[in-house]
């Protein structure tokens, strides 16, 4: 809060036309006031809503001469530009009163077909479009989820770690979120049970297990397939929903994508895809793939925040779909993160001292690195800086955001040379920090 007293002292004190304010300070001043009279309009569900630990790091990260291991962006430069912008500039030109238009609420009928068999693709093989509502991003359909199924102080249930941006929605809701323990196979059915039942007998309002089962964020963890169904069961005794975020499901490194919870179990998961990692995260595409019993309340729900997702980025995108080889552009970056993904992990086996763990992913964007218990991660954050690279802290991905020991670094972005000096200059810094 500005300190208006001192502003109101300067006021008062009698000036001379030769020492007027300057115009800065009178807006300053003036901005001062109008944060005193509209301090008490904030809801108490702002109050809760955080900057993300991940977006002040990336913003440090984006100096020149510091490698980021930080931020987990898709690698845009092999993307086709020229053809995008043949494509964005004949949309606009030919069919821009439509592309220009405001469209349906829950996205244009092309798209949502195409959307299906992109789901194909990732194991899903009866989706309907009439089930599928088109949002900004996955990130808006799991705010939806929340505004549809949350009341303040319910709980719903997560990985630890999982997605730092799906906690912050959760906060912003009031909504508790409970981590449940994973291990190298990923969510350990006998915890999730345990912790149902745990929060059950003290009263909790549980609504939904959100989930990221293949290559997890921050953890690139993945759900066994032999423990997905069994997740499923319990969750569907207990009468919780389960929310499946599959934003990196297509970009396995190898073979087919793991089948998702959704496939088999079309009434009890709401399934969210992303067309951020697999083409843009600018166009702010995504959609929420919903139980048919549930679909209406989460498209108006949908509506009631957006009105309608972007008609022109649905229209491009849908023009990329069909004019496009998008399956082979996502093979190609799936040997593209393969290849980064490996230099890292050669590099920690390199480079890192005695005491350090680290996962092996199998896709996605992310390796989550395991220091001796009891060296908290975040104060290492600085040293780091000044060593030239960065790195997410652990604590930024569990919900009470204890100190951690562990922490996250994303291979996604960086060429393979870069990611072996940003480890080489990581190491020193872990080491002191080992040593005590
Ligand atoms: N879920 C997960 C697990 C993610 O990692 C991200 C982005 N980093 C999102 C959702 C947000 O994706 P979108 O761009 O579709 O909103």
């Amino acid at each position: 809060m500005v300190n208006l007293r001192c502003y109101h002292a300067t006021m008062a004190t009698p000036r001379t036309p030769a020492q007027p304010l300057s115009t800065e300070a009178e807006l300053s001043i003036a901005r001062a006031e109008a944060a005193h009279r509209h301090a008490h309009l904030f809801s108490e569900r702002s109050a809760h809503i955080k900057q993300s630990a991940v977006r002040d790091v990336f913003d440090i990260s984006m100096r020149p001469g510091l490698v980021s291991l930080a931020g987990g962006n898709p690698f845009l430069q092999s993307l086709p530009l020229e053809k995008l912008g043949t494509m964005a500039y004949k949309l606009i030109t030919e069919q821009g009163l439509t592309a220009l238009q405001y469209g349906g609420g829950q996205g244009t009928d092309l798209i949502r077909e195409q959307i299906c068999r992109v789901m194909e693709h990732e194991g899903i093989m009866d989706a309907l479009p009439e089930n599928v509502v088109v949002t900004t991003g996955s990130q808006s359909a799991q705010d939806v989820a929340c505004k549809v199924f949350t009341n303040p102080g319910d709980v719903v249930l997560c990985e630890d770690p999982t997605y730092v941006g799906a906690l912050n929605t959760f906060e912003s809701y009031q909504v508790r979120a409970e981590p449940v323990r994973m291990d190298g196979n990923g969510l350990v059915p006998e915890e999730l049970e345990a912790r149902i039942a745990q929060l059950r007998a003290e009263g909790a309002s549980i609504k939904f297990l959100y989930t990221i089962p293949s290559f997890n964020n921050p953890s690139g963890i993945t759900l066994a397939p032999e423990r997905r169904q069994r997740i499923v069961d319990i969750c569907r005794d207990a009468e919780i929903l389960i929310l499946e975020d599959n934003p990196y499901g297509l970009l396995k490194f190898e073979g087919t994508p793991y089948v998702p919870l959704r496939a088999d179990n079309p009434d009890d998961v709401i399934y969210f895809g992303s067309f951020s990692k697999i083409l843009a995260p600018g166009l702010r595409i995504g959609w929420a793939l919903v139980p048919e019993h549930l679909q209406r309340r989460f498209y108006l729900a949908s509506e009631a925040v957006t009105l309608c997702p972007p008609t022109l980025n649905q229209m491009l995108i849908s023009h990329y779909l069909e004019g496009h080889d998008w399956v082979g552009q996502i093979a190609s970056y799936r040997g593209l993160y393969a290849e980064r993904c490996a230099a890292m992990l050669a590099a920690l086996a390199e480079d890192m001292p005695e005491g350090v763990e680290w996962t092996t992913p199998e896709g996605g964007f992310f390796v989550w690195v395991t220091l001796p218990e009891g060296v908290d991660t975040y104060p290492l954050l600085r040293p780091a800086i000044e060593a030239g690279v960065v790195f997410i802290p652990g604590a930024a991905f569990s919900p009470a955001g204890a100190p951690s020991n562990k922490l996250r670094l994303a291979f996604s972005a960086v060429a393979a040379d870069k990611i072996r000096e940003g480890v080489r200059r990581l190491a020193p810094v872990l080491r002191e920090a080992i040593a005590g």
